[in-house]
């Protein structure tokens, strides 16, 4: 049948069915190469007008929008549109390349715009369009919402169901009879804008670009923010947690396109939670008729979320965010004004107040809501304390609108709007509908805690959303002024932006930050960071906070100290000596002396100051691929392309750069004789160039992602290096202190001991702390030319804080922890490097480890930066912050505070899993 159909438009070669909900889709394929849609309908169902009216639409869209490809109707060789065939009828369309936004494992911001974009031009597009046989109904409408409601609520049998039906349906009962006696504009719509129905294409990062739209068949004459409705009703079916986050850019998109009106903007939330509730009830009742299809199921329990999430959304705030995304001021009053200009009184005489949370100040909300892109962790009003029984007075005229336990919530009728002030703490000393005077008692307080919130409607919370942090300045201003308090300015907006410029303004830009769009963070515990929308992070990159951030037993020590002493090494206090025999009970024997300095860097340029004067010598061999700091004589070493390109040409004749020892990709593979065969190499070049001093090495290659080299080499380098009377340097900055896990210092699991070692970073868990060690005679040879002073190094603070790392790392059993998180994670990343071929190895070991990012061809060939840095940026979105190393910066680093636990491994794991998997789905539909 299907093929009798389809040969009035020519035989195909190929038919493939693309199924669909009520009619079905058929591509054609031609031996020409052209592509052909086939739609094959129940002819009960299909009214030709409404055809008719359609592909005048559609003709009438393309002719507006060239760039949006529509599917217009393709008469048959006859110049028929229709053709039928028993109780079926058939057109044929022009085929829509692209994928449908659907299809995307995430949406990301500029998704949702194109979404709401291609509404906008279509809205546009149709905005002249008329046509006599336009329908004015469908059910789908969110305009017709209480009357598809009233149909078929008494038929849904689920209890829980009908409860959340009815609910919506009171909710509707004023909202839409509201909407419409506003004359929100008309025109058609397509009503059907959704991830279906806009196909276009995708980028590996999951960036969609709209090229077309299919479906024409719900083509409506009804409000024209239906149409957005509609669109925005689809994203938050991918945005659950926070229906505001993706309206947001849906609107944005729709509105450069198709400017809204005031009026429009202002019921936009009532034809979204209308299109919710039409949605939800119509697929509940489909999926009641149809208990076997699991695609209607599967839709009804979708749509039932999806409402479940609109209604959560007070109004008011859902009005105000939408105002705002069309460009419109945030609320039509400034209550903040209107309240000022009435000149309230202070609600509490002069009694002492102590403010315990500040307007929009955060407040400490639990993990799971944490750990959520947007929690909700702002305070919309001030907390304070003060004496029980303090008797509150009406800061004007009011009425009492209502008296809920421990509370009280006042009606003021300012000239230009009504606004609400609530007290909780307290108990009310009038009754609802009370008229109260300015300055007449209202209540008392009650044990002492009160909460005050200025509110421009009754049904607003405690806490918002940093990121709708506009609309809640515009709902819930500042209530200071009912207090005679002033704090400190809040600022308008998430303050991102304003950070931003101001740190461009003079920190110098070489100082680089991570990420594009760096969360601004405002506190650290544990292995975790805090942003300043009260977002947790897990910490994977921060070995300098080895026992965690803000650790209370570094607190103490260091402010402790601060109280009592804080001076320099040259005078006698214990803390110094305390230290250094800490230091030394970690360390060989015959590293007996301790230099204190105050950075990594410090910490090299006097290990290697230290083998010049002790084999009066100059040359030094490093590897290649080392960065060993800043300064002058350790920057010399640094042959890091990403931290200094032109290190060929600029490199000192007393350096030396030997191949290095990285079993995946250096040179020689795995065997450790070729490598150490390179270095004899340059160490002879050194010695025939006047003499080697030193050797200088991580132990394992921190820089280039916790490479562990090839059993032997570092026993053997040691031995070559000696052999020419050279003394070798272990910089332990990044890969020392416990965070290997089998060993303190990662020299130990290589079975060589050096003559220096240098560190600092985790010493001072963040605090300036760092150090040498080195064999006595080498420091003696040292103090006979030169005595050695760095002003602000080993202070008692320094040495306290450095001591109660150690004594952190020992009590907490970190070291141990590194060993046992560190093998967990070993065998996951295997695992999944098994499952994705942009992982090319796995480096390190214990808390030190390296992702190796490959482009996924079976190749070694590196990731390019771009996509590392997009997959950085999608794991921070996942709550991860991770950083890339490596000579080609594709390495992602594995190295969070000792204190991480199995299940932070295992979100790491996962959320890495879930970014591969979803570039892995992105490149596929991008092909
Ligand atoms: N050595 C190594 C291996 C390092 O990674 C670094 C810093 N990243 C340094 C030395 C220099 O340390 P700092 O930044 O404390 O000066």
């Amino acid at each position: 049948m299907i093929d009798l159909l389809s040969q009035h438009w020519g035989r195909p070669e190929r038919r493939t069915d693309l199924g669909s909900t009520q009619d079905r889709v058929y591509r054609l394929d031609y031996p020409d190469g052209s592509v052909t849609a086939l739609k094959v309908s129940a002819a009960d169902r299909t009214d030709e007008a409404v055809i008719a009216a359609e592909a005048a639409a559609l003709d009438h869209v393309h002719a507006a929008l060239p760039d949006l490809a529509v599917p217009l109707l393709l008469p048959d060789q006859d110049g028929q549109i229709l053709h039928h065939h028993g109780d079926t009828v058939a057109r044929m369309t022009s085929w829509i390349e692209g994928q449908p936004l659907l299809r995307a494992p995430h949406w990301n911001r500029a998704s949702l715009c194109a979404l709401g974009a291609a509404a906008g031009q279509l809205a546009w597009a149709l905005g002249d369009f008329t046509h006599p046989d336009v329908r004015n109904h469908v059910e789908w409408d969110p305009r017709q919402a209480n009357s598809v409601m009233d149909g078929l609520l008494h038929t849904i049998s689920d209890k829980s169901a009908r409860h959340l039906f009815g609910t919506a349906r009171g909710r509707l009962d004023t909202l839409l009879p509201a909407a419409e006696a506003a004359g929100l504009p008309e025109q058609a719509v397509h009503l059907d804008l959704t991830d279906r129905n806009v196909l276009g294409r995708f980028t590996v990062d999951g960036t969609f670009t709209a090229t077309g739209v299919v479906d024409f068949g719900d083509l409506v004459r009804t409000w024209r923010i239906s149409e957005l409705a509609a669109a925005v009703h689809a994203a938050v079916g991918r945005g659950l947690a926070d229906p505001l986050a993706v309206a947001r850019p849906v609107v944005e998109g729709f509105v450069t396109h198709c400017a809204l009106t005031e009026v429009e903007a202002d019921h936009l939330w009532t034809a979204i939670l209308g299109r919710a509730a039409v949605c939800a009830v119509v697929e509940t009742a489909e999926a009641q008729n149809l208990p076997d299809r699991d695609y209607v199921r599967d839709l009804s329990a979708l749509d039932t979320a999806v409402l479940q999430a609109v209604l959560a959304v007070p109004q008011p705030l859902a009005r105000s965010v939408l105002r705002e995304s069309c460009g419109l001021p945030p609320w039509p009053v400034d209550i903040a004004v209107e309240l000022r200009r009435a000149h309230p009184l202070p609600l509490t005489g002069p009694e002492k107040l102590t403010i315990t949370t500040g307007w929009q100040e955060l407040v400490a909300v639990p993990d799971t809501e944490a750990d959520t892109d947007t929690p909700m962790a702002m305070s919309l009003g001030v907390r304070f304390t003060t004496s029980p029984a303090t008797a509150l007075i009406a800061p004007l005229d009011a009425t009492v609108e209502a008296v809920p336990a421990h509370a009280l919530t006042l009606r003021l009728d300012l000239a230009g709007a009504s606004v609400f002030i609530h007290l909780d703490g307290v108990a009310a000393a009038a009754r609802p509908g009370d008229r109260l005077r300015r300055g007449q008692p209202i209540a008392h307080v009650t044990d002492g805690h009160v909460g005050v919130y200025v509110r421009a409607t009754t049904e607003l919370g405690d806490r918002g959303r940093v990121s709708d942090k506009v609309a809640w300045t515009a709902l819930c201003p500042d209530p200071g002024i009912l207090l005679d308090i002033t704090q400190p300015a809040p600022g308008r907006g998430p303050g991102l932006d304003t950070e931003l410029d101001r740190r461009h303004r003079h920190v110098a830009a070489a100082q680089k930050l991570y990420y594009r769009r760096p969360p601004q963070m405002v506190r650290g515990s544990g292995q975790y960071l805090y942003d300043h929308t009260g977002r947790r992070y897990l910490d994977m990159v921060n070995n300098v906070a080895v026992v965690g951030h803000s650790h209370p037993r570094i607190t103490s020590a260091a402010s402790d100290q601060l109280a009592l002493l804080s001076t320099n090494s040259r005078f006698l206090y214990s803390a110094i000596a305390d230290y250094a025999e800490r230091i030394a009970g970690t360390l060989p024997p015959a590293l007996d002396r301790i230099f204190f300095v105050n950075s990594g860097s410090e910490a090299m340029e006097l290990a290697l100051q230290l083998a010049r004067r002790y084999t009066a010598r100059r040359n030094v061999v490093a590897l290649q691929g080392a960065y060993h700091g800043w300064t002058s004589e350790a920057f010399e070493l640094c042959t890091m392309p990403g931290d200094r390109p032109d290190w060929q040409a600029e490199l000192a004749a007393r350096v030396q750069v030997a191949d290095c020892p990285d079993p995946y990709r250096g040179r020689h593979g795995g065997r450790p004789e070729p490598y150490l065969r390179s270095l004899t190499m340059a160490c002879d070049r050194a010695a025939d160039a006047g003499g080697l001093a030193a050797f200088v090495h991580e132990p394992i290659m921190g820089s280039l992602g916790g490479v562990l080299p090839p059993p032997g080499y570092v026993p053997g380098a040691y031995d070559i290096v000696r052999g020419r009377g050279g003394v070798c340097i272990a910089d332990e900055v990044q890969v020392g202190y416990a965070r290997t896990g089998k060993t303190f210092w990662a020299f130990q699991s290589q079975d060589a001991v050096p003559d220096i070692v240098a560190t600092a970073k985790a010493a001072g868990n963040g605090h300036p702390v760092g150090f040498v060690a080195c064999r006595h005679e080498i420091a003696e040879a040292f103090a006979a030319g030169s005595s050695f002073f760095s002003t602000p190094a080993g202070n008692p603070v320094s040495c306290r804080i450095g001591s109660a790392v150690l004594d952190i790392i020992a009590d907490e059993g970190l070291q141990r922890n590194a060993a046992e998180i560190g093998a967990h994670l070993s065998t996951q990343l295997a695992i999944l490097a098994g499952r994705h071929a942009e992982i090319g190895a796995v480096y390190g070991c214990g808390l030190y480890q390296g992702i190796d990012l490959v482009v996924g061809d079976g190749t070694s060939t590196p990731l390019p930066d771009a996509d590392v840095a997009a997959i950085c940026e999608r794991l921070l979105q996942l709550g991860c912050v991770v950083q890339p190393t490596g000579l080609h910066g594709n390495v992602l680093k594995v190295k969070p505070p000792l204190c991480v636990g199995v299940s932070d491994a295992d979100r790491f794991l996962s959320a890495l899993d879930q970014v591969l998997r979803e570039r892995r789905e992105f490149r596929e539909l991008s092909q």
